[in-house]
């Protein structure tokens, strides 16, 4: 049987061919390869598109972030409100600047930071918050404006894994103080290469922004501040301007197929499907199961040629580059719970029905017991396992 890719970026490129092949050779007849005409240009149609006054393409997610950091003036001394649960690079961002992650647990339905638990991370040198919508889910951003309010803090969104996600009825990137995006080829919108951008209605954070993606330049060998070499390129800002009309309709086939997850993994033993979520609040770039038996399913779906993947096997606090921060298992209860049992099933907008009833009959097939001889633990054995804990 065919395989089933966890995603599949040559799908998506042979329905763009020709018009990537164009721009791109626009860009090769210009040589504007730095800062160029579609760099503007994508600029614009991307705040355009996230509904704030400024974009600035950068070189990354990570980097994006890091400008929206150093552009709020955060560094050594300061600390940031960061979820346990989240990739790497968005303590790494706050610790490459010189500052403090502080770490806040998830909520275990939406593996969302738990606006609930934040107050009580808050000392007098906290100067930001960073939400992440993970898995494509807007987080619910009014209790955490309304902390950061209070305590005058800046609140800097990483929409990395949420282009065109909403909350209330506004786009992520567009809520808080500094909205940040990456573009690694997989996300919802993927550069062909890296790619990432800053968003924001703060002129004045706009301008520093762009400062210190190019060299802290303001003319041409005219330093205002000491900067970095962060800026979007011309032939993957070239992709993107192509992308990014399409980018609705293939949130919209990502939510399609979550749908279809659901209908066809009700009641399958303890297995547990994402909280409800639909179109534009959910954007689906993770589509996450849980279940204690999470590394024999993954190992039965590996053997039928389906690819999975967990985000995240292990939580920040548990990873040896945060040794120092300090923290010890069983500080993030929830986000250690989700690490041990989330599976993020494939997930593409190009993926077609036949992928999806092939991995939902995989895994009712693994749930009903149905196996192979010779396969991994069964869902009760690993029950017992955890009674035994
Ligand atoms: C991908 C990602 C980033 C980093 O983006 P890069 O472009 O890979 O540097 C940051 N935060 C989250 C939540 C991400 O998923």
């Amino acid at each position: 049987m065919e395989p089933v890719p966890f995603v599949d970026l040559r799908a998506q490129q042979a329905t763009i061919a020709t018009e990537v092949r164009a721009a791109i050779d626009a860009v090769l007849d210009r040589c504007d390869f730095v800062l160029g005409q579609d760099v503007r240009e994508f600029e614009a149609a991307f705040a355009r598109y996230i509904g704030v006054e400024h974009a600035i393409g950068v070189s990354n997610g990570l980097d994006a972030l890091r400008l929206a950091l150093l552009a709020c003036e955060i560094g050594p001394g300061d600390e940031v409100i960061v979820p346990a649960n989240t990739y790497i690079a968005t303590a790494l961002a706050v610790s490459s600047v010189g500052a403090r992650p502080v770490l806040v647990d998830c909520e275990p339905e939406t593996y969302n930071l738990d606006a609930r638990l934040v107050e009580a991370a808050l000392t007098p040198h906290t100067r930001a918050i960073i939400p992440v919508h993970l898995t494509g889910r807007a987080v619910a951003m009014a209790p955490i404006l309304a902390i950061a309010e209070a305590a005058g803090l800046a609140v800097i969104e990483d929409a990395a894994q949420a282009h065109g996600a909403e909350d209330a009825g506004r786009r992520c990137g567009a809520i808080g103080t500094i909205g940040c995006f990456s573009f690694y080829p997989s996300k919802n919108l993927g550069a062909y290469g890296d790619g990432g951008a800053v968003t924001t209605n703060d002129p004045a954070l706009a301008e520093r922004v762009r400062l210190i993606r190019d060299n802290g330049q303001r003319a041409k060998y005219v330093h205002a501040v000491q900067g970095l070499n962060a800026r979007l390129d011309t032939l993957q800002a070239a992709v993107l301007r192509v992308k990014l009309p399409r980018l609705d309709a293939w949130n919209q086939a990502r939510a399609r197929h979550a749908a279809r997850y659901r209908a066809l993994l009700r009641d399958l033993g303890d297995l547990q499907l994402p909280a409800a979520g639909v179109w534009p609040e959910h954007v689906y770039h993770l589509f996450i199961v849980e279940t204690e038996a999470r590394d024999a399913l993954q190992a039965h779906l590996s053997e039928q040629g389906i690819q999975t993947g967990i985000h995240y096997p292990v939580p920040i606090h548990l990873q040896e580059a945060y040794r120092a921060l300090g923290y010890a298992p069983g500080d993030f209860p929830a986000a250690e719970r989700a690490a041990r049992r989330m599976l993020s099933l494939p997930m593409f907008p190009e993926m077609c029905d036949a992928q999806i009833e092939r991995t939902a009959a995989a895994i009712r097939q693994f749930f009903s017991g149905d196996r192979a001889p010779g396969a991994a633990s069964a869902p009760a054995e690993a029950g017992l396992k955890v009674g035994a804990r």
